[in-house]
């Protein structure tokens, strides 16, 4: 017997509920990509029947799922700061808590302000992208080590038509010799190599989540080479993990930075580190 739109969704919460925190909204994005419908379809239509080929669809991309195989990566789209982003495994899911670091930059830059931005390790472009949107005059430069995660990035600015955003491959602050910011962002791999918690997360790329055993390795390397692509009184805000903040303050304070500030997400979990750049030798900008 054919299941309709509702039982398929609860079949499918219920699924779902050992791998997901969010099992029903798992379950409907699921079902809207299989249907290619929107959301209201679902409410809408509750009695709608899948046919069987839709029914087969959505049961091999639960047993994906079930395997952790973020949904994300199963629908080939994720949306971050209202935007719909392309990703692939070749990049981390955008995460809302990293809208957190977004919105610090943008109380930094004025709406028509030409600001120089860097977004290191960009991934899907994310933070890149969002910040572009909401602040066309900037100059943007977003770097990635990965040839692929580069060009989702790219295809990102495509697709929302941002002209002013330039991916420059390389290793974190190698990819910008000789360029100066008055921002640079980031995200950085910050899981402990040990840390359990990677085990529920198998397919994305290990380096855009662990980095070293205690997880700063990425956040040490930013913060002791960042300072040299900064104008004097320039910021750099790097997100990094909610139990890491003494840590972060402790390198950034060692590496010359000043008025270092950490910044609480929405859930008030210290998630995003600020601190500004003083040339050594500078005197103390007020
Ligand atoms: N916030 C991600 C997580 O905890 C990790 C992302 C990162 O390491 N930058 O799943």
């Amino acid at each position: 017997m054919a299941i309709n739109i509702e039982s398929a969704l609860v079949s499918a919460t219920r699924a779902l509920q050992g791998v997901s925190d969010s099992p029903r909204l798992d379950a409907e994005l699921l079902l809207m990509f299989v249907l290619e419908v929107p959301r209201s379809h679902l409410f809408a239509h509750p009695d709608r029947e899948l046919d069987r080929r839709d029914d087969a669809r959505l049961r091999s991309l639960l047993e994906r799922r079930l395997k952790h195989e973020p949904v994300a990566y199963l629908t080939g789209e994720k949306e971050f700061w209202s935007l719909s982003l392309q990703v692939t495994p070749a990049t981390l899911v955008p995460r809302p808590e990293t809208e957190r670091l977004v919105e610090a930059a943008l109380t930094l830059i004025q709406p028509n302000a030409n600001v120089a931005v860097l977004d290191l390790g960009t991934g899907s472009g994310a933070i890149a992208i969002a910040i572009s949107s909401e602040r066309p005059q900037c100059h943007i430069v977003a770097t990635d080590r990965s040839a692929s995660a580069l060009s989702v990035a790219t295809a990102n600015a495509v697709r929302h038509e941002l002209t002013n955003i330039s991916f420059q491959q390389g290793d974190w602050l190698e990819a910008v010799a000789g360029e100066t910011f008055d921002i640079i962002v980031s995200n950085p791999p910050y899981i402990a190599s040990d840390d359990t918690a990677l085990a529920q997360l198998p397919c994305e790329p290990r380096s855009a989540l662990a980095s070293g055993k205690h997880g700063l390795d990425a956040i040490r390397r930013i913060a002791a080479d960042s300072g040299r692509h900064l104008v004097s009184g320039g910021t750099l805000l790097l997100e990094h993990g909610a139990d890491q903040q003494e840590s972060v303050a402790r390198i950034l304070a060692g590496q010359n930075w000043r008025n270092i500030q950490c910044l609480s997400d929405l859930c008030g979990l210290p998630r995003v580190t600020r601190a500004m750049w003083q040339s050594p030798g500078e005197s103390e900008v007020p």
